[in-house]
């Protein structure tokens, strides 16, 4: 396949035009975060010559949807039929001896200092250096099953950091272990495929392996081998790992830090991880995601919409699609496509969107034949099909987002557009308005490309006298 690891997709990148190499020299301090923005939604960034080291930087891997369905070889509108099979049935990882595993050539386990390696400051008021596209891997003690995720990592140490752990898998399993007066074992894990990178971010029930996920994503086992000084398997084709464990009754300052809304998440007292152990590939590249970025709002997204559309689906089977749109962070806002058949489905799919997630705010409801990916049909089906005093659902004091600063601590108002065209209206009254033959117009070949036939001696003149030599716009 394609992605097998990091580096065989910088090279599909490379291959087909999607990798801007840098070579400037540039500066970790908001410099790699300023370019790699500069490109993102096109192409990925490879900095070859970052200040101080001699470890290159890769950001923006994945920057659109395309992306993200070539590096798992399916179609855009396919993408989320394919994650959501994955996320239904995950398959075993294999096992692989250390020799066979590239992220055990170099074994560190003494002097670690986390300083050797290349981590930038993306943000104006973020409280320093962050690692953060680290999948971050724990095990269950009792069912052995592992659990990933990315957490935003702060450099506090040599060899330590500061990680925000929201109330999900991670730090279920890490509460418990401290009340067990215990630390919680983890590695983070640096530089993988777009596949297991995007498997991390699965919206599954506890206790699912998000590695088997990949797996099944990857339609072939993702080979995984054992830690160094942790009881935790980690993808052996991973550039970096860090070994460590989540120390129990500790907390310290992390943040405040630059987060998915575009909104500094605060500086508060945090769990602390302490590395234990470094492991990494020969000439190993560091990986960064630029907060609130393409990549990282994708990530987020493209799980979740594969959560979504089954949510909906249980209550309303005419759903055909669902947009977590970037500019609703791609966790406020949900557009849905139905195919309706009966009245009042489009509010059934709004509540059965607001049960799915927490973090859904507002969502829009519209037939099947509006493209809910151009953001200029979804505007002109609220501007056309909607009436408030009919067609809108409010709920107030529900949980939201705690990142949203417009919120209460995270409690708020949500809001819904049925933005669905009555079963029983008239059929030209909403009939859109449509040229026979625009559909299959190949335009190109009406074009005169040669001449617009007002050569003569006087406008060549009329050229030579206005126009300066370097072109139009002089
Ligand atoms: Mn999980």
């Amino acid at each position: 396949m394609r992605s097998k690891s990091f580096r065989t997709w910088l090279k599909y990148l490379q291959d087909t035009g999607k990798l801007a190499v840098i070579d400037k020299k540039v500066s970790l301090l908001y410099e790699v975060a300023a370019i790699t923005k500069k490109l993102d939604g096109k192409k990925a960034s490879y900095f070859t010559k970052v200040e101080d080291y001699e470890i290159p930087v890769v950001s923006g891997i994945c920057s659109t949807r395309e992306h993200f369905a070539e590096a798992l070889e399916t179609d855009p509108d396919k993408l989320i039929g394919k994650f959501q099979q994955a996320s239904s049935a995950p398959a075993a990882c294999r096992h692989v001896e250390q020799q066979e595993a590239p992220v055990k050539k170099h074994i560190i386990l003494e002097n670690i200092d986390l300083g050797s390696f290349p981590i930038p400051v993306h943000h104006e008021e973020d409280s320093g250096k962050y690692i953060t596209a680290g999948l971050f891997i724990v095990r269950d003690p009792v069912t052995r099953k592992q659990n990933v995720s990315i957490h935003r990592l702060q450099i506090s140490g040599k060899d330590k950091l500061g990680v925000l752990l929201l109330p999900r898998h991670t730090y279920h399993l890490y509460k418990q272990a401290e009340e067990e007066g215990r630390p919680l074992e983890c590695a983070i894990v640096i530089g993988v495929d777009p596949a297991t990178l995007l498997a991390s971010q699965a919206s599954t029930p506890f206790g699912i392996d998000e590695l088997e996920i990949a797996s099944a994503l990857r339609g072939e086992p993702l080979e995984v081998v054992r830690c160094e000084t942790v009881d935790i398997d980690v993808p052996a084709y991973a550039e970096i790992v860090l070994e460590g464990k989540i120390l129990p009754h500790i907390r310290e300052s992390e943040g405040p830090f630059g987060e998915f809304p575009k909104y500094y998440g605060p500086r508060s007292d945090k769990e602390v991880v302490q590395i234990t152990a470094i492991s990494h590939r020969s000439n190993p590249i560091f990986y960064t995601i630029v907060p609130a970025g393409y990549e990282h709002l994708l990530l987020g997204g493209i799980p979740r919409e594969a959560s979504l559309i089954q949510s909906i689906r249980q209550t309303v089977p005419s759903v055909q699609a669902v947009h977590m749109s970037p500019g609703g962070t791609c966790r406020y806002h949900a557009i849905v496509s139905i195919k309706k058949r009966n009245d009042g489905e489009a509010k059934n799919a709004i509540i059965a969107a607001f049960a799915n997630s927490f973090d859904i705010k507002h969502v829009v409801v519209v037939d099947d034949e509006v493209d809910i990916f151009n953001m200029e049909e979804v505007e002109w089906a609220i501007a056309t099909r909607f009436q408030a005093e009919k067609d809108l659902v409010t709920v107030h004091a529900a949980q939201g987002s705690k990142l949203d600063p417009s919120a209460n601590n995270g409690v708020g108002s949500k809001m819904g557009f049925d933005c669905t065209v009555p079963l029983n209206s008239e059929p030209m009254r909403y009939k859109r308005i449509g040229i026979p033959g625009y559909h299959d117009m190949n335009v190109k070949q009406y074009i005169n490309t040669e001449s617009l036939g007002l050569k003569d001696e006087h406008l060549e003149k009329e050229w030579s006298k206005k126009v300066p030599a370097s072109g139009f716009g002089g």
